[in-house]
């Protein structure tokens, strides 16, 4: 019975599909209008009920009859030796198969079964790297008004990886408000506590990475298989995946297997979940399970804070009234932040001076500019053409006179660099080019700034031209 099935499937779906979903699967037993299959884990079980159910419930059908039922067996996979099987029955009358939360409850996870979930018999034991940046910790992250729910709703999770109703612990706010720094020290913390934690931290975007190559190299399974090992999932930048939604699938389902489990997930995003676009609802209405927690812009004093604690740690001496102006004056940002102190420090010590006034405000006005300052494509068409004595009907013509490439390439260049704009609208702002075009041309700059010295003063003359 159970092969005339796999026929009728076979012919029904992607052979990649059906050779990752229903050749694993074992025909048990056959009873009345019964058929028990057994399938290797309660992930593969949700998938085949998520995606294949109606599928699944045709091919039953036509051979068992309309009365037909299914039973699944779910074997976990790293546990063959043990004993009894979970069994779920699922009456062929459900009226709504897809959505199984009726069917998934009785098969709550033996707890027995997952205490060594890395001990996969006749496999190693899984190793997994932390990719966790040690410097970002709980120490070096400074407490202040702007951050102190976060910071310690993230102690309390590293306190009790799992076992705080914090999961998952959502981290949000603006650029370089300390998201992916609060995210490292948690785990680091949690490491440092629980050295048989395995702990993952993960870009959204490397994820996203690593499942398209998973499916391209047809190991999509083992892809799942390494993330439902992990006991503390940190998933950095999720609106990374907005409009992604094959992602966003599989992470739901990498998503759910760990958090019925008890595993701790941690995810950090540039917006709050109810301003999430394109994420899909059951994804968000899953991160509204655990704790949402903002990162502000930091206030004066913690600001103040900020910069002193860098200073004490990097051995530098400056006088309160330059701490105090930096403070005063950068605001929004934390990196920014520490980007001005970075400049102050290599500027000094590479002219060998002491930390002036006016230098500070130097610098800090450069990076005031730097942000406020939007530069328009028209604009750096302008700057640039009439730096090189040249029009911008010129500049855009489709002459291929070297001087003129050459401009035209720069321009193409600082329009990426300093706007936001899209090759692709790049390119049709500057002469009706494809997007290719203006990728070669910022990587030909790239090339030439350092091969080539005059065409490394032109870029920086460029710089100091549209910059200030
Ligand atoms: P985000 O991920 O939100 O863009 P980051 O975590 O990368 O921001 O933070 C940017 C920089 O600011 C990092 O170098 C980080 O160490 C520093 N930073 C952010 N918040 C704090 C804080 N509260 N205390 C100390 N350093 C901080
Ligand atoms: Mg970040």
């Amino acid at each position: 019975v159970w092969n005339e099935c796999l026929t009728f499937i076979k012919d029904n779906i992607k052979p990649q599909a059906y050779k990752t979903w229903f050749e694993p699967i074992k025909p048990i037993k056959i009873s009345g209008d019964s058929l028990t299959i057994q399938v290797p884990s309660k992930f593969f079980y949700e998938w085949l009920e998520e995606h294949y159910i109606k599928l699944l419930r045709v091919a039953l059908v036509r051979e068992l009859g309309k009365d037909a039922k299914l039973i699944y067996d779910v074997r976990m996979e790293n546990t063959y030796s043990s004993s009894t099987p979970h069994t779920v029955k699922i009456p062929s009358s459900n009226r709504n198969p897809i959505n199984s939360q009726g069917v998934t409850v009785p098969l709550e996870i033996n707890k027995r079964e997952l205490k060594n979930p890395f001990v996969i018999p006749g496999i190693q034991k899984v190793k997994i790297e932390s990719q966790l940046n040690p410097n970002y910790n709980f120490d070096s992250f400074i407490e202040g008004d702007s951050n102190r729910l976060a910071r310690s709703a993230g102690m309390a999770v590293a306190n009790k990886p799992g076992g705080t109703s914090f999961n998952p612990l959502l981290i949000y706010g603006g650029v370089g408000l300390g998201k992916t720094h609060l995210a490292h020290a948690i785990g680091v913390e949690i490491k440092e506590k629980y050295p048989d934690k395995t702990v993952l931290y993960i870009s959204s975007e490397r994820f996203t990475q690593q499942f398209i190559d998973s499916v391209k190299s047809n190991t999509r399974n083992d892809f799942i298989h390494f993330y439902q090992m992990i006991d503390v999932l940190i998933i950095d930048d999720v609106q990374f995946l907005s409009g992604k939604t094959g992602t966003q699938d599989v992470f739901f389902h990498i998503f759910n297997h760990l958090h019925q489990n008890g595993k701790q997930v941690i995810i950090s995003s540039d917006k709050a979940p109810v301003d999430m676009q394109d994420i899909e609802q059951r994804l968000l209405s899953r991160f509204k399970w655990g704790l949402s927690a903002e990162l502000q812009a930091p206030d004066y004093e913690t600001r103040v804070s900020i910069l002193q604690n860098k200073l004490y740690r990097d051995g530098v001496d400056m006088p309160d009234e330059i701490v105090d102006y930096i403070a005063k004056n950068i605001k929004s940002n934390v990196r920014e932040l520490e980007g001005v102190l970075v400049s102050m420090i290599a500027q000094a010590s590479f002219n060998r001076k002491e930390f002036t006034l006016s230098l500070t405000k130097q610098i800090v006005d450069k990076f005031v500019k730097n942000t406020k300052r939007e530069v328009s494509i028209d604009q750096i068409q302008k700057v640039v053409s009439s730096y090189f004595d040249l029009d911008v009907a010129t500049l855009q013509s489709k002459t291929r006179k070297r001087h003129i490439v050459q401009a035209r390439q720069l321009a193409m260049f600082f329009a990426k660099k300093m706007t936001k704009a899209s090759l692709a609208s790049i390119g049709s702002q500057i002469g009706k080019r494809d997007h290719a075009t203006v990728l070669h041309a910022c990587k030909t700059v790239d090339n030439l700034t350092e091969t080539d010295k005059q065409f490394r003063k032109y870029v920086e003359d460029l710089t100091k031209k549209l910059t200030y």
